[in-house]
């Protein structure tokens, strides 16, 4: 009888299913993969064949072409789809859009491989769902008690607020290009903000693809300087890259005030590192108290944990009676966050 832990395994492609013959989000090439989300560590390009949702699996041809992988195949919300005997569902991670949960079941027993996930209120993606499950696989990117994130409201505000300050000064807010980019925009449009709002060349593809799915973020305009007349006025905001924030391309702004929009901000040596002026704690990730509480709520007896500070999360499980390990799957990050 097959229990839940031996539905998936750790190898160094990423995580198997050895009776179902996939992988869930390997980082290598393999001949049948299932995607939790687009970001680029977890969705590669060059496997056999691709399950994913059909946001994912459009952001995937946006960023590696029509050819990404041999065969696609669309993961409907709670459609379950077989796969050598295992029961597949796809269900909303609320990380970004597309972002879903592997729900993996055989005999009765359910493991999920949750990705990457947050709790927090975003208006460019569904929210998280949680599924009742026997193993519950969760991240641990903020697995930390220190880790708290504010509404992210407030932290829109603070930018508002800036602007307001220093009117003169174009805010450059780094922001990772899949996710926050948007989320970032369409939080400033809830609290208000109508203006024109600059972006880096490489966020138009997928801010046009979010607004083709029906998340509106009002006059987007490129941040190009090239020509004479065409910078952004000062006063304004351009969303970039985080890479572009402290580089050449944002000093040819009118007295740029770098900001960065990222759970790391907690963290203001960070921030001061990379020269941040106005650090925005806006994570697309669980904080400590949202890490707890999914894991309580799935009624999971046994929780995985992976990609960040496994060992805080494993103890805080012990503690709390939940059979714990840490899964060590090598190729993923978090700085991107
Ligand atoms: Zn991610």
């Amino acid at each position: 009888m097959t229990s839940a832990r031996d539905l998936l395994r750790s190898r160094p492609e990423g995580l198997c299913c050895p009776e179902g013959q996939f992988f869930i989000d390997p980082v290598r090439p393999v001949e049948r993969a299932l995607i939790t989300h687009g970001h680029a560590d977890h969705a590669r390009a060059g496997h056999g064949a691709v399950l994913a949702t059909k946001e994912t699996l459009d952001i995937m041809r946006l960023r590696y072409g029509e050819g990404f992988a041999g065969t696609v195949q669309e993961a409907r919300p709670d459609e379950a789809i077989s796969i050598n005997g295992m029961r597949i569902t796809f269900h909303p991670a609320g990380h970004v859009l597309g972002s879903a949960q592997i729900a993996v079941e055989a005999n009765g027993a359910r493991i999920v491989a949750s990705g990457d996930y947050k709790r927090s209120r975003d208006p460019t993606c569904a929210p998280f769902e949680p599924i009742p499950c026997d193993v519950f696989i969760t991240e641990a990117t903020f697995a930390l008690p220190v880790f708290t994130h504010p509404d992210p409201t407030h932290e829109v505000g603070q930018l508002l607020t800036s602007l307001k300050q220093f009117p003169e000064r174009t805010h450059i807010v780094g922001a990772y290009t899949l996710g926050k980019a948007q989320r970032v925009i369409a939080l400033l449009r809830e609290a208000g903000y109508g203006e024109t709002i600059y972006i880096h060349g490489a966020l138009a593809k997928l801010c046009a693809y979010y607004e083709s799915t029906g998340v509106p973020l009002g006059p987007l305009q490129a941040a190009t300087v090239e020509e004479e007349g065409e910078a952004p006025p000062a006063g304004t905001v351009v969303v970039a890259p985080p890479a572009a924030i402290d580089d050449r391309w944002s000093r040819r702004f009118a007295d740029p005030l770098a900001c960065f929009a990222s759970g790391w901000m907690r963290i203001r040596q960070r921030a001061r590192q990379r020269g941040v002026e106005l650090p925005l704690i806006i994570s697309d990730h669980a904080d400590w108290n949202e890490l707890t509480d999914t894991i309580r709520e799935t009624g999971a007896g046994e929780v995985w944990v992976t990609h960040g500070r496994e060992e805080a999360l494993v103890r805080w499980c012990e503690l709390n009676g939940i059979m714990a390990k840490p899964l060590h799957l090598a190729g993923y990050e978090d700085e991107a966050e």
